[in-house]
């Protein structure tokens, strides 16, 4: 049976969204919190210190071997971005060229890579939500050219007997280029052998990788939803 009904039925008033001013060439949204603006580490703890990663030309560069550093906040569902680029001077190739990664609540990793022109396990290159997800297309600049990642990233849920309910999940654009479309995650991120949930706390700090390579990072905020 039908009835008749009129459009006001349908329309909903129940939630007015919050006015957010966009922010224009990677600039950051008005309602951001910024991770790293060039200035300092503010937002940042890790290394062996006393110098953690080195400020230099607007961006943060790791030291290798000084260690990863992770932020001070904790975050569960957000809105990622982030710019990252790899060393001019190319050693090494596979994963020993340019690698870092970026860990959503310090578990989930987006690989970091120079996958311009070189060659790896395609679940390990640059955009990789690392040994789970190989990235749609390689969108991937040459090495010494700022590179973006906009991550969306929704966080696992756990019931109250620490049992996951909702796995996460990741969207990821690479310098304007969808790579994954709402992944599913299977468990951390792990380099060897087959992952599996384990319970954690529902916000997590963000943990930028010290692989051993000059990699920069710059002009980084986030929105939680
Ligand atoms: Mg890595």
């Amino acid at each position: 049976m039908v009835f008749a009904q009129e459009p006001e039925e349908t329309e909903d008033w129940s939630r007015k969204p919050t006015m957010v001013l966009p922010g224009l060439n990677g600039q950051p949204p008005s309602d951001a919190i910024v991770l790293f603006d060039g200035s300092d580490l503010e937002e940042w703890t890790g290394g062996k210190g006393p110098e953690t990663w080195k400020l230099i030309d607007g961006a943060m560069e790791v030291i290798p071997g000084n260690g990863s550093l992770t932020t001070k906040r904790t975050f569960g569902n957000v809105q990622l971005h982030i710019e990252w680029k790899t060393p001019y001077e190319i050693t090494g190739d596979g994963q020993d060229r340019g690698n870092s990664g970026i860990y959503l609540m310090s578990f989930y990793e987006v690989q970091v890579l120079d996958s311009w022109d070189n060659e790896t396990y395609y679940n390990g290159m640059a955009g990789a939500i690392y040994k789970q997800h190989i990235p749609l297309v390689n969108a991937s600049l040459p090495p010494s050219q700022w590179q973006t990642y906009d991550i969306i990233f929704t966080a696992p849920e756990f019931d109250e007997n620490k049992k996951l309910v909702s796995p996460a999940y990741f969207t990821v654009i690479h310098n304007g280029v969808l790579i994954h479309n709402h992944v599913e995650v299977r468990g951390p991120t792990l380099n060897v052998g087959e992952t599996e949930y384990e319970y954690h706390d529902p916000k997590m700090p963000i943990f930028l990788q010290d692989h051993g390579n000059k990699v920069r990072y710059r002009n980084i905020w986030i929105r939680e939803f």
